[in-house]
């Protein structure tokens, strides 16, 4: 078994996260008599600064040819005054555009050991565990015409039949392997975009009589997320609402830091932390690397079709943080404070079959 994996740390903490996921992949690899061959390309902001893009042909063709993309974070107040189509975040819309991931997971699940680490209460914590399927290659974040001028700023909000289609079959068949639930969430009290969205969603229901269909507003989806969380199972909704709805999911896990992601389409499949570059930390040795780990096993158990290696690198984050390691954006009073370095070293040790 032999896969081929691009790294591409990006800025900020990207280059310390993604060292402590490629020892993860290497001693996975070791344990499981598994080859994978690295390539490691820039991409964001220091792709910027080098080639004067943050995102070049090259590193799209390298993405392209590889099994999976593990991605860190880009973006930083360096280049935040940069036009629009040189930003790093700009790089990163390219890419997912170019690999045609249509379809972003976030799982939003509470470790019993850091309920403590959350700002919302134990009870109202213990057993949640629901994901969102958020469409990540069209609504505003793509749509034309978009721009500003000396009166006005504008952007549009649109998706086809077909684009809310395929991922809302993507979210029943994720549903049906669950509690067999969807939460379709939209703003079609409002958004004429969103009654679109909704007709289509319920079409597609059709085809899915066995999971329930439940639809919300995202303002009441907000609100509910951190009033009953344990209610959901899949949340699926579209770009910018999943953008903040997956960020208000980060106060289940405790942190940004726990949050793990898959973005995936047809044929590729990129992996990556939902947290940006953290700028306030890089090079301090202080990220939480685990939202990166938890991608890695995302990746051994949806592209590389290995849930036992998943299972493996989940329960090694469960066993560390059972045993108290925590890095500072978890940790609470009577734990063990960690670095990066520290806590990778932990979850190596705990990572056995
Ligand atoms: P951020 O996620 O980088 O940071 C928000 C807060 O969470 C910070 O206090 C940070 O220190 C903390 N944090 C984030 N990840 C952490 C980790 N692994 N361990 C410990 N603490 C962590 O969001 P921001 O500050 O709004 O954005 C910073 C930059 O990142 C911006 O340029 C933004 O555009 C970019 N960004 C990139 C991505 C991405 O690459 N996917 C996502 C979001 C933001």
């Amino acid at each position: 078994m032999s896969f081929n994996v691009t790294l591409l740390p990006g800025d900020g903490i990207g280059a310390e996260i993604i060292a402590s996921a490629k020892s993860i992949i290497e001693k996975i690899s070791d344990i499981f008599n598994i080859k994978i061959n690295f390539t490691q390309e820039l991409f964001g902001g220091c792709s910027y600064d080098k080639y004067g893009t943050p995102l070049t042909d090259e590193v799209i063709q390298l993405c392209k040819n590889s099994d999976a993309v593990l991605l860190g974070a880009v973006g930083g107040y360096k280049w935040d005054t940069l036009e629009h189509s040189k930003k790093p975040e700009a790089g990163l819309l390219k890419l997912r555009s170019e690999l045609e991931l249509f379809t972003n997971i976030r799982p939003a699940k509470v470790y019993d050991e850091l309920l403590d680490a959350s700002s919302l209460k134990n009870e109202i914590l213990r057993g949640t565990d629901f994901i969102v399927l958020r469409e990540l290659t069209g609504g505003i974040y793509f749509g034309r015409p978009r721009g500003f001028d000396d009166v006005s700023g504008y952007n549009t909000m649109i998706y086809t039949k077909a684009e809310v289609e395929q991922i809302a079959r993507k979210a029943f068949t994720i549903a049906r392997g669950r509690k067999k639930k969807v939460t379709n969430v939209d703003k079609a009290n409002v958004l004429e975009v969103s009654q679109f969205w909704r007709k289509i969603v319920a079409e597609v229901h059709k085809d899915f009589q066995d999971v329930e269909l439940q639809n919300m507003y995202v303002d009441n989806a907000a609100m509910q997320i951190v009033r009953d969380p344990k209610q959901f199972d899949v949340i699926l909704t579209g770009n910018l609402f999943g953008d903040i709805l997956s960020d208000i999911s980060g106060i289940i896990t405790g942190s940004l830091g726990m949050l793990p992601s898959a973005s995936v389409g047809d044929k590729y499949s990129l992996y990556e932390p939902i947290h940006g570059s953290a700028p306030d930390i890089a090079g301090q040795n202080k990220a939480n690397p685990l939202a990166t780990i938890s991608s890695v096993a995302m990746m051994f158990d949806i592209t590389f079709d290995r849930k036992d290696i998943s299972d493996v690198i989940e329960n090694s984050i469960k066993e560390t943080l059972a045993e108290g390691y925590r890095t500072a954006d978890i940790f609470s009073e009577g734990s063990k404070l960690v670095s990066t370095n520290e806590m990778t070293k932990q979850i190596l040790n705990n990572l056995t079959i």
